[in-house]
């Protein structure tokens, strides 16, 4: 049995984890935690959540919900991150991060926990994002240039990055099939003269509003015709599933950084 602490707790993507835990016999919920500063504090996880009451209050106790834990999935916002993967480092537990937008000093705090622990980071976990991924990038490599490449994607009023996660790992396996360098190439969205596109940019767009979840369309459009590659997703399960299923082999790996690719064809 895994004793499972979840950062990000009373979130939307902590609530999917914990309503999806009923399906996990491998897994024992033993810390949910949040904010100190949020009105649900000392509430059943289960209750918040909308599932059975799992007598796990939410609490903002993160040092002694890592010791307890024997693994940690973090779903919270980009700046909470450091704190969480000092502890990991500390107590040396395997860490699944799924917040998105981290800058270079998040991730450098992340990258330090991957010397002592297995950590997963990967801004999409869902199994048809990550197929979607290998197609574009296959896609950009058997296009010719001429192809231009646009991604669109659509979240919820409250998503509070942009581009998601999602996009930007999209954008680099367009890139990566290229054989070009995202930074040089990325354009986010357009207004005013632009000028004509050039070629080689990869142009990332963000729509925000009403409860989407997460859509993204990657497109390949040249003269006189158009490929769209385009995954939607329908409820946050998808996400909370696949980082449950991907923390089942993390815990048996050795330490290091994964991304979703090593943990679904094994590659290292
Ligand atoms: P949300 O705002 O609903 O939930 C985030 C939770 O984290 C909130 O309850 C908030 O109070 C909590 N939080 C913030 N600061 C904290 C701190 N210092 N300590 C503990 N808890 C803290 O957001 P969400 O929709 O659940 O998304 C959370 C993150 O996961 C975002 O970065 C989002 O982009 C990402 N996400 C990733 C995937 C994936 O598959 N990797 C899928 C969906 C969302």
């Amino acid at each position: 049995m895994i004793k499972l602490a979840i950062v990000g707790a009373a979130g939307r993507m902590g609530c999917s984890l914990i309503r999806d835990l009923a399906s996990f016999r491998e897994y024992s919920l033993v810390a949910a935690i949040d904010r100190p500063d949020i009105p649900v504090l000392g509430e059943d996880s289960g209750t918040h959540a909308g599932t059975r009451p799992t007598g796990v209050p939410i609490t903002a106790d993160l040092k002694a919900a890592i010791q307890a834990a024997d693994a940690v999935i973090d779903f919270s916002f980009h700046t909470s991150v450091p704190a969480t993967a000092e502890l990991v480092r500390e107590f040396r537990r395997p860490f699944l991060v799924g917040t998105t937008a981290l800058d270079a000093t998040e991730r450098a705090a992340v990258e330090a926990a991957a010397e002592v622990a297995p950590v997963l980071l990967a801004a999409n976990m869902s199994l048809g994002i990550n197929v979607l991924s290998e197609l574009v990038k296959r896609a950009a490599e058997l296009l010719p240039r001429g192809y231009d490449i646009e991604i669109v994607e659509m979240h919820h009023r409250h998503k509070k990055d942009a581009p998601s996660g999602t996009a930007m790992t999209l954008a680099e396996a367009a890139a990566d099939g290229r054989k070009s360098n995202l930074a040089d190439v990325a354009c986010y969205g357009r207004h005013g003269i632009t000028g004509e596109r050039d070629t080689e940019t990869i142009a990332i767009h963000s729509l925000r509003g009403g409860d989407v979840v997460g859509d993204h369309t990657v497109i390949f459009a040249a003269d006189g015709e158009r490929i769209e590659l385009c995954h939607k997703a329908s409820s946050r399960q998808c996400f909370s599933s696949g980082a449950l299923r991907a923390m089942l082999r993390l815990v048996a790996l050795k330490p290091g950084l994964y991304n979703m690719n090593d943990i679904l064809h094994g590659t290292r």
